[in-house]
């Protein structure tokens, strides 16, 4: 259907999964990990017009990457999407949050400069900096929260600044999530993997086509049959990525 945040360039076996994702998905936005990452990515994964490679620096990796941050600044205005960027506060990442924030504010302002991009954002424990950091930079163009795990207060702010959600099986699997869920705009709803970080119970990783547990969550939450929420979903991306040509991949 629709994946808006895998990280499909690191799956073992990842260009054998091109056709496949391209045909079964409508649009998939692979996300990368750094500068480096997205050249090479952009490069394999060419050719397909609905798999489009985000250029990111993601924060768990912050101090590895930090010398990626010029490289990173200097790719924006060539780069149609960007992602993942964002903060993670929780303990293991937060030691490097200042850091974090640096570059996050340094693309922010490059996404102004040349006019807006659509944003896959990281925001685990530290969803109010993220925020403030998007306060900053009013026309850094549409975040897009992935998996957003903050509280109800956060989620509101984020929605009253316009902000899309990304929504996956893993994150609907929890009450917690449903319920953050069922808060966000229709509208700015869309849905993804994160594979193959995440993954099922069984500890296999989500693959981007299977998105459906989430889809289903929202025909719960919405009630509305599968039939309106996949319409609702492709409206959406249809806003959201406007000129998306819809001729591949429908199933
Ligand atoms: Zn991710």
């Amino acid at each position: 259907m629709i994946d808006f945040h895998s990280h499909l360039d690191l799956y073992p076996n990842a260009p054998s999964l091109l056709p496949r994702v391209a045909k079964q998905n409508i649009f998939t936005l692979v996300v990368s990990t750094s500068p480096r990452a997205w050249l090479a990515t952009s490069r394999v994964f060419a050719g397909y017009p609905n798999i489009k490679v985000a250029l990111g620096l993601h924060p768990e990796i912050a101090v590895a990457k930090a010398a990626e941050m010029d490289l990173l600044v200097g790719l924006v205005a060539q780069a149609e999407f960007i992602g993942e960027i964002g903060l993670d506060g929780s303990p293991r990442f937060k030691h490097s949050l200042a850091l974090q924030r640096r570059i996050l504010d340094v693309v922010l302002a490059e996404c102004e400069r040349v006019g807006g991009r659509v944003m896959s954002l990281h925001s685990r424990g530290a969803a109010d900096q993220v925020l403030d950091a998007l306060e900053a930079h009013p026309k850094a163009g549409t975040p897009v929260f992935h998996w957003f795990s903050g509280t109800k207060k956060q989620l509101r702010r984020a929605v009253d600044q316009g902000a899309w959600f990304s929504v996956g099986p893993s994150m609907v699997a929890s009450e917690k999530g449903r319920q953050l869920v069922s808060e966000m705009p229709a509208a700015n709803v869309l849905l993804e993997t994160d594979g193959p970080f995440a993954t099922k119970a069984d500890g296999t990783p989500w693959f981007p086509w299977e998105t459906g547990q989430a889809a289903q969550a929202l025909c719960d939450l919405w009630r509305m049959p599968v039939e309106r929420v996949r319409a609702q979903l492709v409206s959406n991306l249809k806003t959201i990525v406007p000129g998306l040509s819809t001729a591949d991949g429908i199933e």
